[in-house]
């Protein structure tokens, strides 16, 4: 029924692990387990790195027949295979593509859900990027963009006209951390041609699942927790049973694929993913918490703590939380905020998350906001919290902190 390759549970020629995994087992045994197939690979326990545009057939009539699992570079090979199979296992999706990064995978994602005279709406707190691509290609094609207030919940009915195909979601925004209301949104929805797209990268699907949830395309900058280690870009596309042929077809239409060397990192990546998240969720509260005592700190934007608007909805529907967040300042000169980050020892000034290794960047909201606004008198800054020793970037920042206030009056 769905495309999950993995050999059933109950095959008796397979051997312990061989990656026959029941869809029952947690989602820690899957990401060890699924996508694996060591009596494939003569016993070696991770799937190598197949590097293949052609294929051959044994014979005229299998290449007539295309009866093999494998048939061109483009259109998957087992490293590819490895990754999607454990993706859509722990999205309890229909199937899962592969992309050459997160943005690829949204604006694929997109594109299997819109066309000419529709309309789309987008959360104000969107990815700058995602932004862009449906402010310019998408408008383009002949698609308008609406955006909404990510706390809109049931008030989207109100924005919806016989157009409309399509939400893309992402909960939370992954600059100002504003959590959605998905089930609502879900229910506001029902029974209309409309499509729920979500971005999923902050959580993964270990601490909130939107198929689950009423979504019907979910996607992931894979770049970040999958891989892991700051060291590929990667992106994935998880569709439901009623949004998987379109997801398919125009994933091949538009010829993406992920490179086998960068489908290896993610697959070694997800291995170790549930511990990492663990850590991960523990150490940013934790920070956040910390942030919150911390002058002149002004508030802190992460859903896990009680003084977030999201809260609530958070403890409904995650079951933890990632590696980043925001929190506030206020407005210092231009150089309290130069003598912050160029001072840090520990947090690298740099785009993406998801590595063992703290990042810190300055949210910069110049053309990206349209329905929402945020407070004039405030600086925002984006942590990244790596697997460094927390006393030791809780002294870092303590240090930023200190230089940022000498410049306030
Ligand atoms: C990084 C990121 C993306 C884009 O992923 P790339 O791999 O950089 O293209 C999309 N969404 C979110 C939330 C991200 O953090």
């Amino acid at each position: 029924m769905n495309d999950r390759r993995a050999p059933s549970p109950h095959d008796t020629t397979a051997d312990a692990g061989q990656g026959n995994v029941a869809d029952s087992m947690s989602a820690q045994t899957r990401l060890v387990h699924v996508g694996r197939h060591p009596r494939q690979q003569h016993g070696m326990v991770n799937t190598p790195v197949y590097r293949a545009s052609t294929v051959l057939y044994p014979n005229l009539a299998a290449y007539l027949n295309h009866d093999q699992e494998f048939e061109y570079g483009r259109r998957g090979t087992p490293s590819s295979r490895a990754v999607e199979d454990v993706i859509t296992s722990l999205e309890n999706g229909a199937g899962t593509r592969l992309t050459p990064s997160g943005l690829s995978a949204i604006s694929c994602a997109l594109m299997s859900v819109v066309g000419a005279g529709d309309e789309l709406l987008v959360s104000d707190s969107i990815y700058e990027p995602t932004r862009i691509f449906c402010n310019g290609y998408l408008a383009r094609m002949g698609v308008t963009t609406r955006y909404y207030d990510p706390g809109i919940g049931a008030g989207i009915a109100e924005l919806l006209t016989p157009a409309t195909r399509a939400v893309m979601m992402e909960s939370p925004g992954s600059l100002t951390f504003e959590i959605q209301d998905l089930p609502a949104i879900a229910d506001a929805l029902r029974g209309r041609d409309i499509s729920i797209l979500i971005d999923n990268t902050w959580a993964t699907p270990l601490f909130y699942r939107p198929l689950e949830l009423g979504a019907d395309i979910v996607v992931h900058a894979g770049t970040k927790m999958f891989v892991g280690h700051s060291d590929a870009m990667f992106g994935t596309i998880t569709a439901n049973r009623s949004h998987w042929d379109r997801v398919k077809t125009t994933h091949g239409d538009m010829g993406l694929c992920a490179g086998a060397d960068d489908c290896f990192l993610a697959a070694r990546g997800l291995r170790t993913l549930a511990i990492r998240m663990k850590e991960f969720n523990t150490r940013a509260l934790d920070m956040a918490r910390w942030l919150e005592e911390q002058a002149p700190v002004r508030r802190v934007l992460h859903p896990g703590l009680a003084s977030h608007p999201g809260h609530a909805i958070f403890k409904r529907d995650f079951s933890g939380g990632g590696c980043t967040f925001s929190f506030a300042l206020p407005k210092g000169p231009e150089e309290a905020i130069h003598a912050l980050f160029d001072g840090m020892e520990l947090f690298g000034i740099g785009v993406s998350w998801g590595g063992y290794e703290s990042l810190i960047i300055l949210p910069q909201f110049t053309n990206n906001r349209t329905v929402t606004s945020l407070p004039e008198d405030e600086q925002l800054v984006r942590l990244h919290i790596g697997l460094e020793e927390p006393d030791d970037l809780k002294a870092d920042l303590k240090k930023g902190l200190e230089r940022y206030r000498t410049f306030l009056d």
